[in-house]
């Protein structure tokens, strides 16, 4: 609940970038708001976390909460990419331990729970229908259980993800997205029951012609597979999603295998998964953060690190700017860009080790590693719903 108007800073989105944001203010006794669209409630994608998620976690003072809720522990991934033969990538030897498979949702709420338990002012089911910057600071315009409602903020922190209808209109910061590719996930749930004996709780990677699939065993009896590929190469008509999602499952080996003992549940999904920037990251008395400021291929495994690595990062650079509203976070924007940058080379030197198809679409456009400094066509966003 709201209990005033005005805050030192209004936060867009309360996925994992947003509510570690929210965290580390509040903990250092600033006065935040974190308006989140939804309760929680629908599946989410993201499901694995490396073994570098212990140190993110530990700073936020959430660790000891986060392995009591759940989350299976996973000792690896296997890959079947750049040849037949599988190989594995073990986290034995992390000093971290396991990598993670969890409950998205659960994980994006508890980090919620957190940030209200910190002093921030959360508010769920809050639409953020329009942003505005006047006379020195932030107005939001809400939809709240069917009402308007708006508050002011004098710093904006932008984590609403990758949203395809932004309510923060690229205008306001001034910012262009730069687009990579075309790469969406096109996603099935699983039931499957758990048998402690034969569980495979490793994340599974495999190439094909069109693209790649993970899939991975969740927490509570659900499971998921993932057909990555990129948007135009999907069938044109909805309806003929379906058999193209199972005519690729066939073209796998290992994927398959362990599909086929699960039950599936609801529709095939198509999440967008590309990989774009901003070209600003942060401007007076603006940040973005996670997906909203730069997205990552699935295949890095790294967006919610990176989203709450941001939070933390954009949280630190407003207190220590001593809430300064001339101060446009060059540090932060400079981390961001390299981070990035770092980034696009390791896409490339990963996907250029698979070269079993080199004639296919997918993998040739693979092979260049140039951003397009274009907004999506509407087409784009239609042909998603
Ligand atoms: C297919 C797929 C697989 C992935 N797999 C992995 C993986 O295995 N590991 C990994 O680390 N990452 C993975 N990712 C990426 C990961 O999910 C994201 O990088 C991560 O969720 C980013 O966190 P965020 O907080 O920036 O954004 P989000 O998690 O998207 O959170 C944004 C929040 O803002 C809210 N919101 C949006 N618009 C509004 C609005 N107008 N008003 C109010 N609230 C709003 C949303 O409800 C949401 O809660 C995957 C992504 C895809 C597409």
């Amino acid at each position: 609940m709201l209990d005033r108007k005005h805050y030192d800073v209004a936060i867009l989105g309360g996925g994992p970038g947003g509510t570690s944001a929210a965290i580390t203010l509040a903990q250092a006794g600033v006065s935040v708001v974190v308006c989140e669209r939804s309760h929680y409630q629908e599946n989410r994608v993201g499901e694995m976390l490396s073994p570098g998620i212990c140190p993110l976690l530990v700073e936020l003072g959430q660790w000891e909460r986060f392995i009591q809720a759940g989350h299976l522990a996973s000792p690896g991934i296997i890959c079947c990419w750049g040849s037949s033969q599988p190989y594995e990538n073990e986290f034995i030897f992390n000093p971290y331990g396991s990598g993670w498979h969890i409950d998205r949702c659960n994980f994006d709420r508890s980090l919620a729970l957190a940030a209200k338990e910190a002093g921030a002012i959360v508010c769920l089911n809050t639409l953020v229908v329009g942003v505005n910057y006047e006379a020195g600071g932030w107005n939001i315009s809400m939809r709240r259980g069917g009402e308007l409602t708006n508050l002011r903020a004098d710093f904006l922190i932008h984590a609403s993800g990758r949203s395809q209808f932004s309510p923060v209109s690229p205008a306001i910061f001034a910012t262009q997205k730069m687009y990579v590719d075309s790469l969406v996930g096109v996603a099935q749930f699983f039931h499957h029951i758990p048998n402690p004996a034969i569980d495979d709780r490793r994340t599974l990677i495999e190439a094909t012609a069109q693209g790649w699939w993970y899939s991975a065993q969740l927490p509570r009896g659900k499971a998921i597979a993932v057909l990555m590929t990129d948007r135009d190469l999907l069938p044109v008509k909805r309806r003929d999603l379906q058999a193209y999602w199972q005519k690729n499952l066939l073209t796998t080996v290992y994927t398959k295998e362990r599909v086929n003992t699960w039950y599936p549940v609801k529709q095939l999904h198509i999440y967008d998964a590309c990989t774009a920037r901003q070209d600003y990251f942060s401007g007076q008395q603006w940040l973005a953060v996670g997906d909203a400021a730069a997205t990552y291929d699935p295949l890095s495994a790294q967006g919610i690190m990176k989203a709450i690595s941001n939070g933390i990062s954009a949280a630190r650079a407003i207190i220590e700017s001593g809430m300064s509203h001339v101060c446009s976070f060059p540090d932060y924007h400079g981390s961001l860009t390299t981070s990035f940058a770092e980034y696009m080379k390791e896409r490339q030197l990963y996907y250029a080790q698979e070269r079993r198809w080199e004639n296919n679409f997918f993998w040739q456009r693979r092979q260049a590693n140039i951003m397009h400094p274009y907004p999506k066509s509407a087409n784009y966003f239609i042909q998603l719903h």
